[in-house]
């Protein structure tokens, strides 16, 4: 394991395929908190809101919560450097995909294309009646919660996924077949602690790929996949990055 952004650079050059696999962690510079860690989300909320169990019998309890995790201060977060970099990568055909757990819409924002949301993504809502799909400035979010569906009067449920729900077909065949083509996989921003998401580095590794890691802390990754550590924060190291690439 060495620690080297050079090393990074050059293993990126030449490259043919390059996946990007974020977490909470990039977008943490952009005012949004992670789940773990001592300022992490779940220091003030319990998991088990995020149940889908106890969301579709309590679901005025989880919407409380859910408003103020995800849309009090979600929708005003912007893209950080860390963000944009990617998509400046994959602008110069550096970076193939990315494979997101992060249900912030910033990457998305920030311009990049090619994008695998394995966990949803927290702009839609379904009515869990009538499946009907609203973008979530269609819906309007007050304290009268839960919110209801303006056809059918069922329960809104924001398009991520809760714990107990499975991972959406298309992110996770096209995340596995990202992974297992790839031959580098930069890890951003992740604890590795989440089921089956986590899985997906050591897939790549298997397969050959080179796995280079951004984190402002060792992983359960670094000691066992990572070939190249990269510590600190991700739009510091990112943009660090771009300039070794020479995109800056
Ligand atoms: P996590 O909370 O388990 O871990 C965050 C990781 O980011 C840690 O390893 C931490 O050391 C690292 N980190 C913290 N600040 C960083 C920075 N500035 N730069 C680089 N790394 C930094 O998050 P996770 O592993 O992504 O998994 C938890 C789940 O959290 C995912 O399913 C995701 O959907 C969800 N989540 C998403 C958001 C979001 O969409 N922004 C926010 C919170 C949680």
């Amino acid at each position: 394991m060495i620690n080297y952004i050079g090393k990074a650079a050059e293993i990126i050059s030449l490259s043919k395929n390059t996946v990007a696999f974020t977490g909470a962690g990039i977008s943490v510079e952009s005012g949004i908190p992670p789940f773990r860690g001592t300022s992490g989300l779940w220091s003030k909320y319990d998991p088990m809101l995020l149940d889908i169990n106890y969301f579709t019998s309590h679901p005025e309890r989880s919407w409380k919560a859910i408003k103020e995790i995800f849309y009090d201060f979600l929708s005003s977060a912007k893209p950080n450097p860390g963000h944009i970099a990617l998509a400046r990568m994959e602008e110069a055909s550096l970076l193939q995909a990315i494979i997101t757990q992060n249900i912030d819409n910033l990457h998305q924002q920030a311009g990049s294309k090619v994008i695998y949301e394995y966990h949803g993504n927290s702009q839609k809502l379904v009515c869990m009646k009538c499946a009907t799909v609203y973008e979530a400035g269609e819906v309007t979010i007050t304290d009268e919660l839960p919110p209801k569906c303006a056809k059918c009067r069922g329960i809104l449920k924001p398009n991520f996924i809760f714990f107990g729900e499975g991972i959406p077909e298309y992110a996770a065949r096209m995340s596995v077949e990202a992974g297992y083509s790839c031959e580098v996989f930069i890890i951003i921003g992740t604890s590795g602690e989440v089921m089956p998401a986590n899985l997906l580095p050591g897939m790549a590794s298997q397969n050959g790929a080179k796995i280079i890691e951004i984190n402002t802390e060792p992983s359960k990754y670094t000691r066992s996949v990572t070939d190249v550590f990269l510590q600190g924060k991700a739009s510091e190291v990112l943009t660090s990055l771009l300039c070794e690439l020479n995109l800056k």
